[in-house]
């Protein structure tokens, strides 16, 4: 095969493996620069970098790797998976992204794409690489894109895009909070008036950035094109009466981020062309993701939940919002954002149990109002919250901060919580279980 020169790709997790296979078949030969055995020394990432023709560094790669900075030192240009992927075929990419709710409005967007009948495939952030999905004979994508992506994008232009949220996130990659909105907003920068644009318009920073889009607006929340009306989800146009799509009382899960997110995938997918009614019964199929407030089990009257995903504040005062008294695991690695937030829940929160490096963090939001204890580890942690909780309390695990402190991914973190458990509901005698028995 012919080459093209060579190219240099940072990381090899799924997307970096997928990338650089993807270089390969286009003709590069491909150098691999891997820190999981420890840094690579900057001498070496240059002496690397020195004659490369494209650079792609996987989405966790901090902007301060000097992989960046030799790139912009030789002209080498940086590429992301997103260009990369849309130059591939013509398949329409629909995008999405927020600071919370990215895998379940993906998640949704493509059941109610393939409850139409649609060909559609999930991939992105999920877990499966965009670069391998849009060479499979799927007939549209729903992309879960993220803000490392979108920053490393320069020419990719989504036909249906979504942003539904935006709050301080991965402040410690991005430096500020506008720097990440700047990145956030590329979603829509290359659209034309041929695309749509989604936006959450409850949501002020999103709607500044929407209101330069060039792509045809659309919009859900209170007084949106898909809003909550008389107890339903409506799609409504000017001039013409709301159509109902689905009551909320037929929704499995309806907490207000709950509402938003099925308001934000229904929009979404009816810009790519889903049907109303299979997207309401996609709704109804939707019994949620595990390790987003899943419910683990019940014994003497206390409810356990994991939602190790919630690696933001704000997903966790989404989280308490469901519950009237909670026991509170919280902490981990703070992603360089202000976890005082934390404290607009406290009203809901009996007692918190704080793990992890941010634990001081987690007291400072809490205290002196509320009852902090610190745990050493999750066993730990489980056990003083077994003792704290009360018959008609829910104890949660919701950290707001990522989980590399402890575990390799919220993964590992949300399993090894829902295995310690499981330990001490079996230590609960059976009268106490739940009225299913249930541990
Ligand atoms: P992301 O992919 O953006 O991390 P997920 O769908 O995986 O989002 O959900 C992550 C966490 O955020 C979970 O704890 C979930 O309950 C919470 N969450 C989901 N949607 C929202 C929302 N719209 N607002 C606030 N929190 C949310």
């Amino acid at each position: 095969m012919t080459t093209k020169g060579r190219a240099v790709v940072v990381g090899s997790g799924i997307t970096g493996v997928a990338v650089r296979k993807h270089l390969e078949e286009l003709g590069y030969a491909v150098d691999v620069i891997d820190d999981s055995a420890g840094p690579v020394p900057a001498a070496e990432v240059e002496e690397i970098l020195t004659g490369a023709q494209l650079l792609y560094p996987s989405a966790g790669v901090m902007p301060t790797h000097p992989a960046w900075a030799a790139a912009q030192r030789h002209d080498i240009p940086i590429v992301g998976e997103l260009d990369l992927a849309q130059q591939v075929s013509d398949l329409p990419i629909v995008a999405v992204t927020a600071s919370n709710g990215k895998t379940t409005i993906t998640t949704l967007v493509d059941s109610m794409l393939r409850a139409s009948g649609l060909k559609s495939v999930a991939a992105g952030n999920i877990g499966y690489p965009l670069i391998e999905a849009v060479k499979t004979d799927a007939a549209i994508v729903v992309a879960e894109v993220s803000s490392f992506q979108l920053h490393a994008c320069r020419s990719f232009r989504p036909p249906v895009a979504l942003w539904a949220n935006a709050s301080p996130n991965h402040l410690d990659w991005h430096g500020t909070f506008d720097d990440y909105v700047a990145a956030k907003a590329r979603i829509w920068t290359n659209q034309t008036s041929d695309d749509y644009a989604i936006a959450n318009i409850a949501d002020p920073v999103v709607m500044k950035l929407a209101s330069e889009t060039r792509g045809q607006l659309v919009t859900f929340g209170p007084g949106g094109d898909f809003r909550q009306e008389d107890g339903a989800l409506v799609m409504s146009s000017a001039g013409i009466p709301s159509r109902r799509v689905i009551g909320v009382d037929d929704l499995p899960r309806s907490l207000p981020h709950d509402i938003d997110n099925a308001l934000a995938a229904l929009a979404t997918a009816h810009c790519a062309g889903a049907d109303l009614e299979a997207s309401a019964q996609a709704l109804r199929d939707f019994g949620g993701l595990p390790h987003r407030v899943e419910l683990v089990g019940e014994a003497g009257g206390v409810r356990w939940f994991n939602d190790s995903k919630a690696t933001t504040p704000e997903s966790v005062v989404a989280a308490l919002s469901g519950f009237d008294s909670v026991v509170l695991i919280a902490g981990g690695r703070n992603k360089g954002v202000d976890l005082s937030i934390l404290g607009r829940a406290a009203d809901r929160v009996r007692a918190v149990v704080a793990i992890g490096e941010a634990v001081a963090e987690i007291d400072a939001a809490f205290s002196p109002g509320t009852a902090v204890a610190k745990a050493e580890s999750m066993d730990d942690a489980v056990t003083r919250a077994a003792c704290l909780a009360r018959s008609g309390d829910v104890v949660i695990l919701s950290p707001g901060c990522a989980s590399y402190d402890w575990y390799g991914s919220y993964v590992e973190r949300g399993a090894d919580f829902t295995r310690a458990v499981h330990e001490v509901l079996a230590r609960t005698p059976a009268s106490e279980k739940g009225p299913d028995g249930a541990s």
